[in-house]
């Protein structure tokens, strides 16, 4: 059971986690911390919170695990301010979207990257954000994937997994860049897909016209491109590479479907989408 959690970034994951953990009697006090006050008085006042800190310094005073919920490129200005305040035997975590940076923010932050910071990514989401959408349930049944270095001590391992089962999370755990790989394909390049589609039809003369016909489709379609600009972003310059990479062979991917299309090749057409189906139906029951 952990004493005292500190969340740095009480927002939607961070929030949620808060809340799973509290539920589950996982944790005996948790302590918030983040730049916006009312934020925080607010998220204390919904119960996520016990007590909230605006100095992270002061915030992980006491805090056995310390877990970072902030946008990817606020991790390393937080860990340069934690550096050298945290507890001995504390265990320091995060949940951000991509590893790679994390693991190069921590040791340009830290000088190296502590025995005790274990990477971890909660495959857990919505397109809201804020305190104020974070809910217990959001990780039941949901993986969170861990991505330990080889020196990564056993024991923080050990605490971060059982934080995350405790909030109803399967753990898995993956090398760092074969994680920003898989999570480009999976989850980058989808919100790259819905952001770009609703920008191009924004942009287009007759949008009042276009989404005034949207219908179901569209919308299951671009959901994902309500999701914060800000933290979408600063995704995408922190795996700009694998991203890139993504959408380069969609993009040849699209260009074939196009020629099939413009040759009026049915045969092509209809073996695309028979996979598509096929794939789809096998996977996202
Ligand atoms: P969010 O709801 O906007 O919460 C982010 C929190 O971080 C806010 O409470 C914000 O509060 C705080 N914050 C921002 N900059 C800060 C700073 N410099 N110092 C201290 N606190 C700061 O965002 P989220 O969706 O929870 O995302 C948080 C992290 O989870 C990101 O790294 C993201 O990549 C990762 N993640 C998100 C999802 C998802 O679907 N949303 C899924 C998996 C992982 P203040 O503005 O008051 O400081």
């Amino acid at each position: 059971m952990i004493q005292r959690l500190c969340i740095i970034g009480v927002g939607l994951i961070g929030g949620s986690l808060a809340r799973a953990l509290k539920q589950a009697g996982h944790c005996a006090e948790v302590v918030g911390c983040g730049r916006d006050r009312s934020q925080l008085q607010r998220a204390q006042e919904l119960g996520v919170i016990d007590a909230f800190e605006q100095d992270p310094v002061r915030a992980v005073r006491g805090a056995d695990v310390v877990v970072l919920a902030v946008p990817l490129g606020a991790m390393e200005g937080v860990m340069r301010t934690l550096a050298g305040h945290l507890e001995d035997d504390a265990v320091l975590t995060d949940v951000g979207s991509a590893k790679g940076s994390v693991v190069t923010a921590a040791h340009a932050a830290f000088g190296n990257v502590p025995e005790r910071f274990v990477p971890g990514h909660p495959i857990a989401g919505t397109e809201k954000s804020g305190v104020d959408a974070s809910f217990a349930e959001l990780y039941q049944e949901r993986r969170v994937i861990l991505t330990p270095l080889p020196h990564t001590a056993a024991a923080a391992l050990a605490i971060v997994r059982e934080m995350w089962r405790q909030a109803g999370a399967e753990v898995v755990e993956m090398d760092v860049a074969h994680h920003d790989e898989v999570l480009a394909a999976t989850s980058h390049l989808p919100h790259m897909l819905a952001f770009a589609l609703v920008d191009t039809l924004a942009r287009m003369h007759e949008q009042a016209e276009i989404f005034r016909y949207a219908a179901g489709g569209f919308r299951d379609f671009t959901r994902i491109a309500s999701s914060d600009p800000v933290m979408w972003r600063d995704i995408c310059l922190a795996n700009s590479e694998a991203i890139a990479a993504m959408i380069d062979r969609f993009q040849g991917d699209l260009v074939g479907l196009r020629e099939a299309i413009v040759r009026g090749d049915g045969q092509a057409i209809e073996e695309i989408f028979t996979r598509a189906k096929a794939a789809r139906d096998r996977y996202c029951q």
